[in-house]
């Protein structure tokens, strides 16, 4: 709360130097610091929707462990201190629930569970927790797959490839190149390369975090950002595609800051800040506030305050599209995963992070973005 407060201060100081300028000036901050207030307990209501969703059986068992990670991030790395705590001790409990559920890592354990075990060893890794003979289990039950297995390709030697089909509504996952489900005849979805570069971007990057090489290193797939660019823009490009193409680039600033850990600088990156700052509009336009809220989180790990005016557009937009079940989207979406990381990602376009400084996660992979940015 001392550093709200704090903030606070900065603005009225700020106001009264401005006021002196510009007589606008003082209401432009006196609604930004509105907009922190309204914030705060918007974020909060979102909160207590996915907890609420996590206390359900089937909430937990269709999104448990990313609902761990939710709380341990907010909890991890939010500038309010307040909401650290409340965050911290919901996921400490979700990650006990989940604990309980699941001891150890079964010898037979599927693609999919291990990158659960993957998500929550990351999640307790963000509260200072490990659990070192887990992680020693994680690591020899991802070793029995391969990059294909676990990513859908294999970036060591090609790049997100565009032939990869999500799975089956019959839950069958279909071979590289199918479009009909080999199991019931249906036509198949494919994913577009920007949504398959997503994926391995996060799960790479979270395995390593816990010691754990998940298919392949992160520095292999990340080594693929030139082929990546540039990104699709305009009426003629697949909507699908370009979103995903959006969350494929805050998924670059997430691996590369730590999941809010540190400030990026737009020099790094100059290509996907560019592209970032260009879709807030269209987000708030188009009613998205799942893509909107990791690009206003995103900007504001490149250095955009929360006085920006794209920052300013977006976070109106949040506060007044909240449902009055404290969840963002759709409600009546029945997928319950959607409606949880769209509220996620609301939460997180919202709050104010307590950055440590701006570095690169990984200091050593600076020379893959000097030699992409030419
Ligand atoms: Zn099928």
């Amino acid at each position: 709360m001392l550093l709200i407060f704090r903030e606070c201060a900065t603005f009225a100081l700020a106001s009264q130097q401005d006021n002196l300028l510009h007589p606008r000036a003082t209401l432009l901050m006196t609604k930004a610091t509105d907009q922190i207030a309204g914030s705060e307990t918007s974020i909060k209501r979102g909160l207590d929707f996915i907890y609420r969703v996590a206390s359900t059986a089937d909430g937990f068992d269709s999104y448990g462990s990313l609902l761990v990670c939710c709380f341990a991030l907010v909890g991890a790395t939010s500038r309010d201190a307040s909401l650290r705590q409340l965050a911290r001790s919901r996921a400490q409990k979700l990650a006990q629930r989940w604990g309980r559920a699941y001891r150890v890592v079964p010898p037979d354990a599927s693609p999919d569970l291990v990158l659960d075990f993957v998500l929550v060893s990351y999640a307790l890794s963000r509260l200072g927790l490990r659990d070192a003979a887990l992680n020693a289990q994680i690591r020899t039950a991802a070793k029995r797959f391969s990059a294909q297995d676990l990513l859908g390709f294999n970036p060591v030697s090609e790049p997100p490839p565009d032939d990869l089909s999500y799975p089956c509504a019959c839950g069958l996952k279909n071979q590289r190149g199918s479009t009909f489900c080999r199991q019931c005849r249906k036509r198949l979805e494919i994913q577009s390369r920007y949504r398959v570069w997503m994926e391995a971007l996060a799960n790479t990057y979270v395995g390593e975090r816990c010691g754990i090489q998940f298919g392949a290193r992160y520095s292999d797939v990340l080594k693929w950002l030139p082929a990546m660019r540039p990104y699709p823009v305009g009426a003629d490009e697949d909507e699908e595609v370009v979103r995903d193409a959006i969350f494929a680039v805050t998924h670059i600033v997430y691996t590369l800051n730590d999941y809010n850990n540190y400030r990026l600088a737009p020099r790094w990156l100059p290509q996907e800040f560019v592209y970032l700052k260009a879709n807030v509009e269209a987000a708030c336009v188009q009613h998205d506030p799942e893509l909107l809220g990791e690009l206003l989180d995103s900007l504001k790990a490149f250095g955009l305050r929360t006085s920006h005016p794209l920052i300013r557009r977006g976070t109106r937009y949040l506060l007044d599209e909240q449902n009055e079940d404290g969840s963002w989207g759709d409600p009546d979406e029945s997928n319950i995963r959607t409606r949880c990381h769209t509220t996620w990602t609301a939460i997180d376009g919202l709050r104010t992070c307590a950055w440590r400084g701006e570095r690169l996660s990984r200091p050593d992979l600076k020379p893959i973005l000097k030699r992409s940015s030419g």
